[in-house]
């Protein structure tokens, strides 16, 4: 009961402007820094660096959403834009990832489809990949909807679905083929379109993973949840599919040790590094999903 009464309080906050206005001041005293690499590219690539000398690799997020002017949307796609060039140019093993209403989907869906295609010829060029996050359900058609046109022309795009919605397993069907990043869900959602309760969830959150590797699609497996991954490594060995056609995910500065162990193991483990001074709605949802992940702000307020 308390946990779900933190969990709404964060994301309430994640999309409150009076208190992002507040917490910006606060930003490293708050314990934001424990988990995003930094404001630059330049130090987000130090942390990849690190990150591939453990044997991990990454994805970076150029922290953004909700962007309401073509000029911040087309300034994000060129944050995008600059972060795979240095991506190449430093050598490292990453890919990105990226909010659509951060290039402009609720500007202009035109302005985000022109701007998803320079990011995604600026990948093909450097054989990268570019995973589209999924974000809350008023935002899940049109982004389908974009996805399935993108995919006529690039097949180095795909995206991310949510156990949580009841739509999830035939959205995990239909895009059969398709690289999907598969996880809980992170947004607050309506019982009209979601399952309000973490069994329920969990369950079909196991489901879609199973469904999508038997259909032989490449799955990113993206959570924490060490019963999860347990369960993965003994289906994918029971079912004989190849290490090759799937990835664990986790978040940077979350589990690190179980990170690295599983990197030892064999098993591709791909760090997600959140980089940018918009770090507060992603802070926020981190803390919304764990209550003891707010020790992160505790620690940083009480350090010098
Ligand atoms: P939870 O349900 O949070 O935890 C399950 C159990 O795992 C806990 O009870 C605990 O026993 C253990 N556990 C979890 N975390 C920890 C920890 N830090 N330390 C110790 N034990 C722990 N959501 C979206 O909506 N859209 C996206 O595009 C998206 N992308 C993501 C990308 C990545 C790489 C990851 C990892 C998550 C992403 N998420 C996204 C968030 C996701 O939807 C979940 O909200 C989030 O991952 C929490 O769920 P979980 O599966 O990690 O496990």
């Amino acid at each position: 009961m308390s946990s779900m009464i933190s969990r709404n309080f964060f994301l309430f906050l994640s999309q409150n402007k009076f208190a992002k206005k507040k917490a910006m001041k606060w930003g490293p005293k708050l314990g934001a820094k424990q988990v995003i690499a930094g404001e630059t590219i330049q130090e987000a690539m130090e942390t990849v660096k690190k990150l591939n000398e453990y044997g991990l690799v990454c994805t970076v997020d150029h922290l953004g959403e909700f962007v309401y002017s073509r000029e911040e949307a087309t300034a994000s796609a060129n944050h995008c834009i600059k972060a795979l060039e240095a991506m190449e140019g430093a050598g490292v093993d990453c890919n990105l990832s990226l909010k659509l209403t951060s290039l402009g989907l609720d500007v202009d869906r035109n302005l985000c489809r022109d701007n998803m295609v320079r990011i995604l010829e600026t990948a093909k060029k450097y054989n990268n990949f570019v995973r589209i996050d999924m974000e809350d359900y008023t935002h899940l058609e049109a982004t389908l909807e974009l996805l399935h046109e993108l995919r006529q022309s690039y097949d180095n795009v795909g995206t991310a679905i949510q156990a949580y919605l009841y739509r999830s397993e035939s959205d995990v069907r239909r895009l059969k083929g398709v690289n999907l990043r598969l996880i809980k869900g992170a947004y607050k959602e309506s019982p009209e379109v979601a399952m309000q309760k973490q069994a329920e969830v969990d369950r079909n959150y196991l489901n879609m993973i199973k469904v999508h590797l038997l259909n032989g699609s490449y799955a990113a497996i993206a959570t924490h949840d060490h019963r999860v991954i347990a369960e993965i490594k003994a289906f994918t060995i029971e079912n004989g599919i190849p290490k090759d056609q799937f990835e664990f995910q986790m978040l940077y500065g979350f589990r690190t040790e179980m990170q690295k162990e599983i990197a030892r193991e064999g098993y591709k483990m791909r760090i997600y590094v959140p980089f940018g001074e918009d770090w507060y709605g992603y802070y926020m949802r981190r803390l919304a999903e764990r209550p003891q992940n707010v020790r992160f702000a505790i620690k940083g307020l009480l350090s010098k």
